[in-house]
């Protein structure tokens, strides 16, 4: 869909996130903690059989020193990213979230992929409370060609876990990945609806550097965005975040995003010198700094708002039987 068709549906995403949000975004930096992983996805640079890459686990202390001295002003949250590395989880991101509990105030995502239970409820003792889990595509067939992380069931399984956990759960998926149809984004926005979600990304797909997909076609990114307005219509509720690769896909994707009912931005604060090693897609990154995304809110007429995304949680959107864990105090 395109042209006035499409314009009227962004349009009606766009009013609905306005009439729940405002004109409000949130603002959340990610760091990239880790680019270890385990496993060997088709579309992602950082798969382990990717030899050509060099690995690296961030420090601690050179973490702990940005995010809290060093922190823009307009974030309210942190998310913490890294490939499935249960020894980074360990030894970088658990005492990383201890350190942030204590010193600041800041909400704390995570995105570290499947883990066992018990650790999953680590993290969640020492302050964590968002977990970003993405099933990347509903189609059990799909999910197995793109060899993401075990089976599609043991993936929902996760998120399911998750969300019975007290976690506030977010997911995602990718639109328009090699051989799919439109109708397997149907089976997309059904499934992620009936998830028990918090909120949920659209990537468009890009061919990554060094994966099996590499010479793959790019998707069109008005399915990633016509699938984000669509999950504003069904779900007026969700935190849907403006993700970076809708710039990859186009100059001018990212504020399309937020045209389409994003409400979610994000800075990436992880040092260059790791960054760059980081790679999902490929090497030249469309990396949001800070002057970015704030530009990019900007020129959209939003703002950042005042209240970060946990806080927006525990005050009262909570799905029926979930609660948002209070950051252990250590
Ligand atoms: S998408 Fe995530 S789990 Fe899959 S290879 Fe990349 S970093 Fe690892």
């Amino acid at each position: 869909m395109n042209g006035s068709r499409q314009a009227a549906l962004h349009e009606a995403a766009a009013a609905v996130a306005r009439a729940r949000f405002g004109r409000s975004v949130f603002v959340r930096a990610v760091v990239e903690v880790s680019n270890v992983c385990r496993e060997n996805c088709a579309y992602c640079g950082m798969r382990r059989e990717n030899r050509a890459l060099s690995r690296f686990r961030a420090h601690h202390d050179q973490l702990a020193e940005l995010l809290i001295h060093h922190l823009p002003a307009s974030v309210t949250d942190i998310n913490i990213q890294a490939g499935e590395d249960p020894l980074t989880v360990r030894e970088v991101v658990l005492p990383l979230i201890r350190t942030l509990r204590r010193e600041t105030p800041l909400g704390i995502s995570l995105c570290l992929g499947t883990l066992p239970p018990m650790l999953y409820g680590e993290l969640q003792v020492a302050g964590a409370a968002i977990y970003i889990m993405k099933f990347e595509s509903a189609d059990p067939a799909s999910y197995e060609q793109i060899k993401a992380p075990g089976t599609f069931n043991q993936r929902v399984n996760h998120i399911r876990t998750l969300a019975a956990s007290r976690w506030k759960v977010s997911s995602g998926f990718i639109a328009g990945l090699p051989g799919e149809s439109p109708q397997h984004l149907v089976r997309d926005l059904h499934l992620a609806e009936n998830l028990p979600l918090d909120g949920c990304s659209v990537s468009p797909f890009i061919p990554g550097e060094a994966t099996p997909f590499a010479r793959c076609p790019a998707a069109d990114v008005n399915w990633a965005l016509n699938c984000m307005a669509a999950l504003r219509l069904l779900r007026p509720d969700w935190v849907i975040p403006a993700v970076s690769a809708l710039n990859l896909a186009e100059r001018d994707g990212y504020r399309r995003g937020l045209r389409a009912g994003a409400n979610l931005v994000t800075i990436n604060l992880t040092p260059g010198d790791l960054r760059e090693d980081y790679v999902i897609y490929k090497r030249d990154r469309f990396i949001m700094t800070e002057e970015r995304v704030l530009a990019a809110i900007a020129a959209e007429g939003l703002s950042p708002s005042r209240q970060g995304l946990v806080e927006h949680y525990r005050n009262g959107t909570a799905r029926p039987g979930a609660r948002v864990t209070e950051p252990a105090t250590s």
